[in-house]
């Protein structure tokens, strides 16, 4: 059966919307330890689910993969993501129209990541050259897709100018895209101030907050340096005081996304894109099961 629409969820649902991104691991111990995961977190019930796909294009039939299994596990509607990389336009068709074959109706449509080393983005001899244009594809492939895509609160290490970029995430939506998913950040204001320069220029579709849970400072180190995003002296103190790593430093990272997500609730975000890397642990805690009743009571 095809999945129900993620944009008419935001516009029918009351109370705020939550999803949680799994990734498809490489290794085949990694992949048992996620089908362990899928079953714990059998008994929360986020909204939608994702699936990214690997840099490089390298994760295809993982992706799918993952995404059955979360199917089967009961999860619904569940996104995969698609991006540009290696990927001529008939192989994009190709793996658009198995997407959409297996039932899948949403997709988080991205350029993806250079390939390692390089700074700028080759896209492929026929293929695309930005999540815009994979929009317009995908629009065009089945009008009924429903288009995700990113936008960057501290802005895209490649944009020229803060401006140019909030008119290109204006061509997205223009383009058919139906939501947009943050970068993750650790400071609030961050998201706050690009919901409202999104908003100054035309840009009306929600805009749901990515939030990572820190698991480690090293973890978020690497993460943040990949990705751009700022760590927040508080966070980083925070996560010292208990040694950096170990259970008491997931609590802590706990804690803080708990702190933020009540933020930004607070403040009208429609709801949350929990990056959960295939850990449980912050999906099923108890400080966030009642913030989200206290919104959905
Ligand atoms: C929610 C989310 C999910 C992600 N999932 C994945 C995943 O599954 N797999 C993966 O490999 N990566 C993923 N990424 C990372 C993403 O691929 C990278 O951030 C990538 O560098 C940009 O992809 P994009 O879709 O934002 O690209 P685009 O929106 O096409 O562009 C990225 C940036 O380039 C600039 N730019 C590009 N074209 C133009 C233009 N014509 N005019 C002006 N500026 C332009 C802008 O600054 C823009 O923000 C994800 C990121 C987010 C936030």
């Amino acid at each position: 059966m095809a999945d129900s629409s993620i944009s008419d969820l935001f516009a029918e649902k009351s109370a705020p919307v939550l999803s949680y991104e799994f990734f498809p691991p490489k290794a085949d111990k990694a992949f048992e330890s996620l089908r362990r995961t899928i079953a714990v977190l059998r008994g929360s019930t986020p909204d939608f689910v994702t699936v990214t796909y690997g840099a490089g294009g390298s994760t295809r039939a993982r992706t799918l993969e993952v995404a059955a299994l979360l199917r089967d596990a009961g999860f619904g509607p569940v996104m995969p993501h698609l991006t540009c990389v290696a990927s001529s336009c008939e192989e994009l068709a190709e793996t658009a129209e198995e997407m959409y074959g297996a039932g899948y109706r949403n997709i988080m449509t991205l350029r993806g990541d250079p390939p390692q080393g390089e700074s700028t983005f080759t896209p492929c001899a026929d293929g695309l050259r930005n999540a815009c244009e994979l929009v317009a594809f995908l629009k065009s492939l089945h009008a009924d897709f429903c288009c995700g895509v990113a936008g960057y609160p501290e802005t895209h290490p490649e944009a020229v100018s803060t401006e140019d970029e909030i008119n290109y995430l204006k061509s997205k939506v223009d383009a058919g895209a139906s939501f947009i998913t943050t970068q993750l950040f650790f400071d609030n204001e961050h998201y706050f101030r690009f919901v409202d320069r999104c908003r100054s220029a035309g840009i009306e579709v929600p805009i749901l907050p990515g939030l990572l849970p820190a698991v480690s400072l090293k973890q978020i180190r690497r993460f943040t340096e990949m990705c751009g995003s700022s760590l927040p002296a508080g966070l980083i103190g925070e996560l010292e005081r208990v040694g950096g790593e170990g259970d008491a430093a997931e609590n802590a990272g706990i804690r803080w996304c708990v702190e933020q997500i009540v933020g930004l609730l607070e403040n009208g975000a429609p709801g949350i894109h929990l990056y959960i890397l295939n850990r449980s642990r912050a999906a099923l805690s108890q400080d966030l099961a009642t913030v989200f009743k206290n919104y959905t009571a």
